[in-house]
């Protein structure tokens, strides 16, 4: 009876593994063609000002829409991309429409900074800084109004080679952002050496804020190191008017969650930006 149950527990797991396998091998096959198809958008999450609620910019996110389900999450696809060679196509298809996107928010009058995700494999290419250069030149697009985020895992996979393509870019003018703070594990001689702007705490110290002291601490030790480093702090996952209050009142600069506005296509980035208050965000 127990080899039984072993045999059974064996089989359900060999089948879930195959399904999971299946999966990835499916949305692979299927990434080729949305990418081959401009399948792909981006939805645009705001970053207001937490002194003051100013539209600052704007986050790109990808969005993979799919018939059966509605939206396939980047959560899943991004990490299947990085294992293969997608994500470098991914992510100037990416930089691509996040600039042209930028175009045209400008000629309507929103001129805010514009935010990209890059992944580790972006930064040991280095041709990178090029291709990019390029392509704000492109589309008329100033520098210093482009940022992009990295975590710092993605920073620690080869962290020199990381550094000098992340020089070059800070060099151009292209701002920096390191994303999900707190996650991965940081070196503090690297944190000194990086050319970076800003630092995103990560989502997960916000979300219990009000109810969860350590987080509470360890947001207001992350924030005195990154003022201490002349980065601008942005908070992600901002769901609540108190947690916006205490942020503020700690004196994080940046805010970006729900409470504000999710990722929206952008025709609707732009309605809601032009019917701020004198535009600005208020509780
Ligand atoms: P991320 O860069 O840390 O992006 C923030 C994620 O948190 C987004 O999820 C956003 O929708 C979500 N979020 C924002 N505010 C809130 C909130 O108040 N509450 C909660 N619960 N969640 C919030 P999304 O769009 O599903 O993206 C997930 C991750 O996928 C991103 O994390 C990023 O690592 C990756 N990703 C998305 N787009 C790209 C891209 O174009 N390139 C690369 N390389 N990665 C991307
Ligand atoms: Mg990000
Ligand atoms: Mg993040
Ligand atoms: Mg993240």
């Amino acid at each position: 009876r127990r080899v039984k149950t072993e045999q059974i527990r064996y089989l359900l797991y060999q089948s879930e593994w195959h399904s999971e396998a299946l999966r990835r091998v499916h949305l692979l096959s299927r990434m080729r063609e949305a990418i081959d198809n401009h399948v792909m958008q981006l939805h645009y999450q705001p970053q207001v000002s937490l002194k003051d609620g100013t539209l600052c910019g704007v986050e790109a996110l990808l969005r993979w829409p799919d018939d059966r389900e509605g939206y396939i999450s980047p959560a899943e696809f991004i990490p299947l991309a990085e294992r293969s060679r997608f994500i470098e196509e991914l992510t100037f298809m990416t930089i691509d429409m996040a600039a042209r996107q930028d175009q045209l928010w400008r000629q309507a009058g929103l001129d805010i900074q514009m935010s990209v995700n890059l992944s580790a494999r972006n930064l040991i290419d280095l041709h990178l800084p090029e291709k990019i250069g390029a392509c704000l030149q492109y589309y008329e697009h100033q520098a210093h109004h482009f940022m992009l985020e990295i975590t710092e895992s993605d920073i620690m996979t080869h962290p020199d080679l990381a550094l000098s393509v992340m020089q070059r870019l800070s060099d151009m003018g292209i701002r920096l952002s390191i994303d999900d703070f707190g996650t991965g594990y940081s070196s503090l001689t690297y944190l000194r050496k990086l050319p970076m702007n800003e630092l995103k705490i990560d989502q997960s110290f916000i979300r219990d804020y009000m109810r969860n002291e350590s987080d509470r601490k360890i947001v207001a030790t992350i924030y005195s190191l990154a003022h201490t480093l002349n980065l601008h702090v942005v908070a992600e996952g901002v769901e609540d008017a108190d947690t916006w209050q205490a942020l503020s009142t700690l004196g994080v600069d940046i805010a970006q969650g729900y409470l504000i506005k999710r990722a929206l296509p952008a025709d609707e980035l732009l309605i809601w930006a032009q019917s701020l208050d004198s535009g600005r965000f208020r509780l």
